[in-house]
């Protein structure tokens, strides 16, 4: 007998038949179909997927064999794989001197004819072979050798497919890991910087609470302008956070929304002064997304139409119809409108038309930069268009 010789490349051969990571996993469906074609179409009580290890041959599918790997010394594939562009094929083990005493020759399962195909990567590594195994002395025709090879080349793209997916759990996993820890960094500097401020704004409303200093009316002024830009300062790092952990929540699973009973929802915490009516949606659609997300889009939509509307009759119109693949959304109302010079930087971060407004004292100009964020992370977009006096209109899709 003649133990396999390891190929040249054998340990860098080795190193990439690791990173599929397939050496004792699980039967799969897949491999198992390749393996009984290929004993149909070849006519063999036996076919095996194998992989050469180091010191073994293991099946990764076997059809019609009980055992799971034999050593390598006695494997024929890991002969034919020291030539893997050509078919390996022995027609008569019992008169090869290479095979003839072999133990998978002269005991079970008599291996007397073999052929197989080496399962070659992209990158050019053997690692093992697609073969058939008959118990007797016989021949393959050329189209059953060419059928194997196609049965191969699909082993390979199998392999080569459960690399890609073990890839993109793993950068995945990095993604996630580096997102908290951007996350946890992103609260420390925040709380590092919001200490020091809340300081200011409490030194400077205990001085101005303390009549044995007394202040004079400037000293006053200067401590309330101090305390006020402090306040203001906590709430542009508190605006910075919320945004940038707005998307977040996507992550979380999507689910089945009778948009009908959302919006209704949206509308009665939204608590909008009874002066303002609502049309909805003549017919409701069920919407698969985010709820989370799409709770945050329409709440913050439907929020500025009331908080921006100044008629005495004020009206929303909310529209939603679906195609094929998109959900189309309208918000539209008849409030001040926004002047068209304006328009443009609504969704920018910290954007406030009319800074001075009374609607804007308890505004921060967050709300949509937030909505856009959300809609573009669901595949979508958002456009507005506005007539100054006249009302609004937000319009957008998601991908379905
Ligand atoms: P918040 O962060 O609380 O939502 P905000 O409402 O000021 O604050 P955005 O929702 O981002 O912030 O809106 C930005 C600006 O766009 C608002 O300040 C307002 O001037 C203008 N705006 C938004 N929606 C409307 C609307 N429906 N009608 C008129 N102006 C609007
Ligand atoms: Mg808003």
């Amino acid at each position: 007998m003649e133990s396999p010789k390891a190929p040249e490349n054998e340990g860098e051969r080795r190193k990439a038949l690791e990173e599929y990571d397939i050496m004792d996993s699980l039967p799969e469906e897949d491999y198992d179909n390749i393996t009984r074609i290929a004993s149909q179409i070849c006519n063999t009580p036996i076919s095996l997927i194998t992989l050469i290890d180091e010191n073994r041959q293991w099946f990764k599918s076997k059809y019609g064999l009980d055992v799971n790997q034999t050593p390598r010394e006695f494997s024929f594939c890991a002969h034919g794989m020291l030539n893997p562009k050509q078919p390996f094929i022995v027609r008569n083990s019992l008169e090869d001197p290479r095979f003839k005493d072999n133990p998978l020759v002269t005991s079970d399962p008599h291996v007397e004819f073999y052929a197989g195909i080496s399962l070659v990567t992209p990158e050019g590594f053997a690692l093992g072979s697609l073969c058939v195994i008959d118990d007797h002395p016989r021949d393959i025709s050329e189209q059953q050798v060419e059928a194997l090879r196609a049965l191969a080349s699909q082993v390979v793209k199998l392999l080569e497919l459960r690399k890609l997916n073990f890839k993109l759990k793993r950068t995945e996993a990095q993604l996630k890991a580096s997102n908290e820890n951007l996350n946890e960094f992103a609260n420390l500097v925040a709380h590092d910087i919001k200490t020091p401020l809340n300081n200011m704004k409490m030194l400077s409303d205990i001085l101005l609470a303390d009549p044995s200093l007394q202040v004079g009316e400037d000293g006053q002024l200067c401590l309330n302008m101090l305390g006020r830009s402090a306040q203001q300062a906590v709430d542009f790092v508190n605006g910075v956070l919320s945004y940038s952990k707005s998307t977040n929540f996507l992550l979380e699973n999507k689910e089945k929304i009778d948009l009908q009973i959302f919006l209704g929802e949206i509308i009665q915490r939204a608590g909008g002064p009874s002066h303002i009516s609502f049309q909805l949606p003549d017919v409701s659609i069920s919407v698969f997304t985010s709820k989370i997300a799409l709770y945050q889009i329409l709440s913050n939509l439907i929020g500025n139409a009331i908080k921006y509307n100044d008629k005495s009759h004020g009206v929303i119109r909310i529209e939603a119809r679906q195609e094929q693949d998109i959900y189309y959304f309208q918000v539209q109302d008849n409030g001040r409108g926004i002047p068209t010079d304006r328009v443009k930087g609504v969704f920018n971060l910290f954007y406030r038309v009319d800074p001075q407004d009374e609607q804007s004292s308890n505004s921060s100009g967050i709300g949509l930069a937030i909505v856009k964020k959300l809609i573009e992370q669901l595949g979508g977009k958002i456009t507005v268009s506005s007539v100054p006096g006249e009302g609004t209109s937000f319009n957008f899709h998601l991908k379905k």
